[in-house]
């Protein structure tokens, strides 16, 4: 294993072997989620601390049951319920967590860089489950591997990401993500959801990253397909103007996915706001693998939950 950090706080800090590594432990971690007993007990005796500030669904539950399914002792807390709304401060609420002794804090916050704080001042492992608008570093990895099981490569792969690119920390973590593997990254959205500059994430990869302000010259012979949503919780006002025109410029529907090739796959990592940026016969159409997405989500969780706290074989062996 040539997996050697303590936190996993973003794409950025991970070579392409180390990415290759997570996908392929998270293969053999699939095979555990469709067993009739989805339990071993590789994590006995470690403690997870899901620490959720922001909402979520997929990455909190998905969190959640790989600790489960490796037999860790695992603890959510959420915005609502944490003392975060009686004004303690991030530090003073994971000091006291810490005072717990967990293994690992699984956080998501809404600024960037609160795991990266933390990081440097607890003893738990710290996974970021997503900062703001930074990154989203378990996304990236679920949707490589995602994309890997359909094209089974990523040198010469064009890949397109579309919608809120300015406000996404998914497209951050993809795109240094895929660019690392050698895709092609095409961004599309319009020029107020585009952040100046974006390309030079991909410096030093194999990879290259484009920048479109259109959707359709983004789509035109892509493998992938990835839409995002709309982050109105994170953007000020006038930065597009109304759902319907975004829709009918920036929105996938069926004739401006037949621009793609025509074995390529749709993505998007929810939630979706249907009829916004993608139309619901795409959505539940054959080519999509969103709901795939969220299968590789667990088995990814699992295999990131496993090198961070060094876990042992279901046969007893580090
Ligand atoms: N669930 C993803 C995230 O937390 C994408 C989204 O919310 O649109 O970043």
């Amino acid at each position: 294993m040539s997996f050697r950090h303590k936190h996993l706080l973003g794409i950025a800090g991970l070579s392409a072997e180390e990415i290759v590594e997570i996908l392929d432990l998270s293969e053999s971690f699939l095979e555990i989620s469709e067993r009739p007993i989805k339990k071993v007990p590789t994590l006995r005796g470690k403690t997870i601390i899901n620490l959720f500030l922001e909402p979520s669904t997929r990455t909190r539950t998905s969190f959640e049951i790989a600790g489960k399914r490796l037999s860790a002792d695992t603890v959510n807390i959420s915005g609502s319920t944490s003392a975060a709304q009686k004004g303690e401060t991030l530090l003073d609420t994971a000091r006291n967590l810490q005072a717990m002794a967990p293994d690992i804090l699984v956080m998501r916050h809404p600024a960037s860089g609160a795991p990266h704080f933390l990081a440097n001042r607890i003893e738990a492992a710290v996974v970021n489950a997503g900062d703001g608008t930074h990154e989203h570093p378990t996304q990236g990895l679920l949707d490589c591997a995602t994309i890997r099981k359909h094209k089974g490569r990523f040198a010469g792969l064009t890949v397109t990401i579309c919608g809120d690119i300015a406000h996404s920390r998914v497209a951050r973590s993809d795109a240094l993500a895929f660019s690392k593997l050698g895709a092609t990254v095409r961004l599309a959205a319009p020029a107020t959801l585009m952040p100046l500059g974006i390309e030079a994430l991909a410096n030093g990869s194999p990879g290259s990253i484009e920048v479109h302000h259109r959707i359709e010259p983004a789509i035109e012979g892509t493998d992938v397909v990835m839409m995002l949503r709309i982050q109105k919780e994170r953007m000020g006002t006038g930065l597009f103007p109304n759902a319907r025109e975004y829709s009918r410029y920036f929105g996938l529907n069926r004739k401006k996915l037949e621009l793609a090739k025509p074995d390529a796959i749709v993505m998007h990592p929810g939630p979706i706001n249907r009829g916004v940026e993608m139309d619901p016969d795409v959505a539940d159409g054959p080519r999509s693998v969103i709901l795939e997405q969220v299968t590789y989500g667990v088995a990814v969780r699992m295999a990131v939950l496993y090198l961070l706290a060094g876990g042992i074989s279901e046969e007893g062996k580090a």
